[in-house]
């Protein structure tokens, strides 16, 4: 695995233990070109910064030793852990984004991806559910990286998690209401239990909890309202935690 080195002064100063690593956060960059992306993560001025960035042709380049705490995630919850820059590593991929013409993530920029990951799996034993994106930890700020992103792909990978149901059967119970207030308590146990972090007495919080479960298990669907497919997913999900 070829990697350019690069350099971001975006970072605190004081290093941190390989055991203190147990996630991995994937970014989309959100930038109109890969060079944009570079120079805005290692610009003191900015302030943010991540330890990889994928270039569209696949090109690896590092930014900032895993050691140290990058600062990709900002406000931030995932299961037991808060403000994640210091327990991740943050992966970004080039890509316009939502806002500049969002596209098809590339199969070189996949398959190198895929290769950093289960390297870093490997030597820091992070855990499947512990491989996310930044809407999952940041789902009232953030989008990326997006619906395009082909979690399903990676799981078959053991990167991530993925239900088992097939598609034709879930596609059934699509926008399917729910009425039970116990099954609308139980699918609130399951998106806890798979990580996501919310208030339920705020409306607006756990609407776009489950958009970014959507964008992430749903991509077909992504209106921010419980239906009876998501309760599956999140039923099945729960079950291999
Ligand atoms: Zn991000």
């Amino acid at each position: 695995m070829k990697i350019s080195k690069f350099y971001s002064p975006n970072f605190d100063r004081k290093k941190r233990s390989n055991k203190s690593i147990k996630l991995i956060i994937i970014h989309y960059t959100g930038m109109q070109s890969e060079r944009e992306s570079l120079i805005r993560l290692c610009n003191h001025k900015s302030k943010v910064s991540s330890h990889f960035v994928i270039g569209l042709n696949g090109k690896i380049y590092r930014l900032v030793q895993d050691n140290q705490i990058a600062w990709h995630a900002g406000k931030s919850c995932w299961a037991n852990y808060r403000q994640l820059n210091k327990n991740s590593i943050g992966i970004e991929l080039v890509n316009k984004g939502h806002q500049f013409g969002y596209t098809n993530f590339k199969k070189k920029q996949l398959s190198n991806l895929v290769k950093i990951c289960k390297s870093l799996i490997k030597k820091y034993k992070i855990k499947k559910r512990n491989v996310v994106g930044h809407s999952d930890i940041s789902p009232l700020r953030k989008i990326d990286p997006g619906e395009k992103f082909p979690w399903k792909l990676l799981a078959k990978k053991k990167i991530g998690i993925w239900h088992n149901c097939r598609s034709g059967f879930l596609r059934k119970f699509r926008e399917f209401k729910i009425y039970s207030k116990r099954d609308k308590i139980q699918f609130i146990k399951n998106l806890k239990k798979i990580g996501y972090c919310f208030s339920t007495n705020n409306k607006s919080s756990f609407n776009k909890t489950m958009k970014a479960f959507q964008r992430h298990y749903r991509k077909e669907l992504i209106n921010g309202v419980l239906d009876k497919e998501c309760m599956i997913i999140a039923q099945n999900l729960s079950k291999k935690l």
